[in-house]
């Protein structure tokens, strides 16, 4: 539910509509808009409450959240929410994030070096897998905690904040350790256990998008998250699961303004895994920025035909570096802007 409150309210009289709602057993998440107090109600709200809320001195209005997931709406939090993940970088803001990387972390001069490659090319926030979901148990399945602590060393190097994956439980300990923004995977987005765990942090949590999870499954997934603790979730459209085998995943730009409208939570594009192949990477990011998108993810290898995942989907630091730039001038055609590859032309 959500209360509007007159315009004319002091402090004192917000304070008692949320001592109210504290009384009825129910939590109160403020939102101070330019002309209006949100109050958001978290907890049950049987519509006997909207008239009791509703006749409280200074309530405007009460408006009950018609959607099954109440505090990753934007009715319940109008404004968009702009996360700060540490060592200057925020997501959501007027800045776009991308996050660039390897799929995997193969050994720390490989992860210093592709650190040094994409910081270079304008990417803010450092990408890279230690502990890789991949189809054969027989496939290369990442290096674990020696990985992220090759991670951390490329962030000591650049001070890039760095992005990796939490598949379990069991590793949350050490994967909060290292990472700035700890990210949930397409395979784990309905691992509702572990949504419990990264809930109960406060660190920046990068929630992507089941490779068959729905708009409303995905935005419950991150109101599991919310509603345990963590406010700093990012969502990240990775591409579903079609009838089409030309590529590896279909991208749905679709999703991306969609969920603008639905929540207030930041969302990233990551044509990597949306396409599958490294030749559609650069015109698919530039289709998520126009869309909305508030930054990228994009996998980003020294020798692709080499990589041990996800080289087909990879991009060189030239081709990169390449993609950097013609997505800056869609970001400045949407009112964005990416200032490492503004200073990167400059030096040029
Ligand atoms: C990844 O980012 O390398 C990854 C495994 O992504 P997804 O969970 O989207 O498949
Ligand atoms: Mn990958």
């Amino acid at each position: 539910m959500i209360i509007v409150v007159s315009p004319d309210a002091t402090q004192d009289e917000v304070a008692r509509i949320i001592a109210r709602i504290e009384e009825s057993g129910r939590k109160a998440h403020i939102s101070e808009g330019q002309e209006r107090t949100i109050i958001g109600v978290i907890g049950s709200d049987p519509p006997e409450l909207e008239d009791m809320f509703g006749s409280l001195p200074h309530v405007e209005s009460v408006h009950r959240v018609t959607h099954p997931y109440k505090m990753v709406s934007r009715q319940f939090n109008p404004t968009d929410t702009v996360i700060d993940i540490g060592k200057g970088v925020t997501v959501g803001g007027s800045e776009l994030a991308v996050m660039a990387g390897p799929c995997s972390i193969e050994n720390e001069g490989h992860i210093v070096d592709t650190a040094r490659a994409v910081q270079q090319a304008g990417a803010n926030v450092l990408r890279g897998g230690a502990y890789k979901p991949r189809s054969s148990p027989y496939a290369f399945r990442g290096l674990g905690e020696e990985g992220l602590r090759c991670l951390a060393q490329a962030s000591k190097e650049t001070g890039m904040p760095v992005i990796t994956e939490l598949m379990t439980v069991r590793d949350v300990d050490v994967v909060a350790k290292h990472a700035d923004v700890i990210q949930i995977g397409a395979r784990n987005m309905q691992n509702f256990n572990l949504l419990d765990e990264v809930g109960a942090l406060k660190k920046p949590v990068m929630l992507k998008r089941a490779m068959s999870g729905q708009i409303e499954e995905w935005l419950l997934a991150a109101e599991y998250i919310l509603s345990a603790g963590n406010p700093n979730v990012i969502l990240c459209e990775r591409g579903i699961r079609t009838f089409e085998t030309a590529y590896r995943n279909t991208f749905d730009v679709n999703a991306i303004p969609l969920v603008k409208e639905l929540s207030h939570l930041p969302v990233i594009a990551d044509p990597s895994h949306g396409t599958g192949k490294w030749g559609l990477v650069a015109p698919v990011a530039r289709a998520g920025i126009a869309a909305g998108a508030d930054g990228l993810m994009i996998e980003v290898h020294p020798h692709p035909e080499a990589a041990l995942s996800d080289g087909a989907q990879s991009l060189t630091y030239e081709s990169f570096t390449k993609m950097m730039l013609s997505v800056a001038g869609i970001a400045a055609a949407v009112g964005r802007t990416l200032s490492g590859v503004k200073a990167t032309a400059a030096a040029r």
